[in-house]
């Protein structure tokens, strides 16, 4: 028998977990884990003059894709630490104004439990609920901040369903009653343009992994127009204007400012080829297995499918298909079996076991996108079969 496809096995359809690191980036990034490998801090010779230039071509390099300025670009070690970071400062900086913080239910783990952490020590946490096609309601957050209200905290995309949240509209709110913003977008790099200069954010987090750079290494964007202080939860050396004490990790640092790079210089065609990609497999899934789309139909990324497949656990599909890498849930939480609490809160009460989430990105094929669906349309025919609810 002849193989129809020649295929890299397993197939890697789990990018908004983590990307690969593209090999221009691995390639841009050794001679720092090799022979330049001095401290950027050190003042005194070559080895480290060299490092805090390319340390400062990768700032440039992250503050274009953003049109920000490279003055506004803190590195850290991932999205984590700049959610953290931020809120953790915001709210120390600010609790004489008031212990009012406002964010989504379908946050980032990395948002809420540092939102958690801080009802702990006396602050009060507004959770708003997004509409079943995972958006925010702009009145909702307008009737939710009051003069104690002193940050909101909205994502870009959302790492499970890949909705987009009108940031542009939720800043004017947010400026307009003088209420700081901070975005955590790091599921939105490369999938849509951010631009600083345009919309009034605070501050916002980006991550490295997600968009073909190495893992370990973020950053916190602090926009120079803010009246507040980032106050450092990490002391230490005074590295990045004492924000974020620790020495700077070079080789990470290039990976990410080369990854970023990439982006803004391929994003655009990028795009367009996981756009058509997606219709495709859209379409398919559809068809073939009579799947529904979570969240937004339009205001979404191409690289994110979360599909419901009724009468179908959405975990015993996944663990059927050994050759394949998808998500049930976040990837987060899918060892802990716990229902998604995204898609909890956007009303798939019962749907909530039957979903997937497929996420593509720059290196998937044509022919892997293929393969997925004849594999994914075996199984489940197989596995409703095995249901007693399926006629
Ligand atoms: C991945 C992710 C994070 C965490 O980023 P790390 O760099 O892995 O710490 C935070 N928020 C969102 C939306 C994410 O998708």
């Amino acid at each position: 028998m002849k193989p129809i496809y020649k295929l890299r096995l397993p197939v890697y359809l789990d990018y908004s977990s983590t990307t690969p690191a593209d090999p221009r980036v691995v390639e841009k990034m050794l001679p720092f884990l090799r022979h330049k490998f001095g401290n950027p801090a050190s003042r005194s010779h070559i080895l480290g003059w060299e490092t805090e230039a390319v340390v400062e071509k990768a700032r440039e390099c992250v503050a274009s894709l953003i049109k920000a300025s490279s003055k506004e670009i803190v590195w850290t070690s991932g999205a984590t630490e700049s959610n953290n970071l931020a809120i953790k400062a915001i709210a120390l900086s600010k609790h004489n104004k008031g212990k009012h913080i406002i964010t989504l239910k379908t946050e980032h783990k990395a948002v809420l439990d540092t939102c958690r952490y801080l009802e702990s020590k006396g602050f009060i946490i507004s959770y708003l609920a997004v509409n079943n096609n995972g958006l925010l309601d702009l009145a909702l957050l307008n009737n939710c901040i009051q003069s104690g209200t002193i940050l909101v905290i909205i994502m870009y995309v959302n790492h499970e369903i890949g909705v987009i949240q009108n940031i542009e509209d939720i800043s004017r709110v947010c400026n307009k009653l003088r209420v700081p913003l901070h975005v955590d977008a790091a599921q939105a790099v490369g999938k849509v343009s951010i631009n600083t200069s345009k919309t009034q954010i605070n501050t916002m987090s980006l991550t490295s992994h997600k968009a073909y750079g190495p893992k370990g290494v973020g950053v916190l964007y602090v926009n120079k127009a803010n009246v507040f202080k980032v106050v450092p939860q990490m002391h230490g050396g005074g590295q990045e204007k004492g924000v974020r004490s620790g020495t700077l990790p070079t080789h990470q640092i290039v990976g990410m400012g080369k990854a970023y790079r990439l982006i803004y210089v391929e994003g655009l065609s990028e795009f367009k080829t996981t756009k058509q990609l997606n219709v495709f497999l859209v379409k398919e899934l559809i068809y073939i297995v009579q799947a529904s789309v979570n969240g937004c139909l339009t205001a979404r990324v191409p690289h994110n499918i979360n599909i419901n497949i009724k009468y179908v656990e959405g975990e015993a599909l996944m663990m059927s298909m050994k050759s394949i890498c998808v998500s049930s849930g976040s990837a987060c939480t899918s060892s802990s079996l716990q229902p998604s609490y995204v898609l909890q809160a956007i009303g798939c009460i019962q749907n909530v076991h039957n979903s997937i989430r497929i996420s593509i990105g720059r290196f998937t094929l044509a022919s892997e996108v293929e393969y997925v669906t004849q594999v994914v349309s075996g199984k489940v025919k197989r596995l409703r079969q095995l249901s007693p609810l399926w006629v």
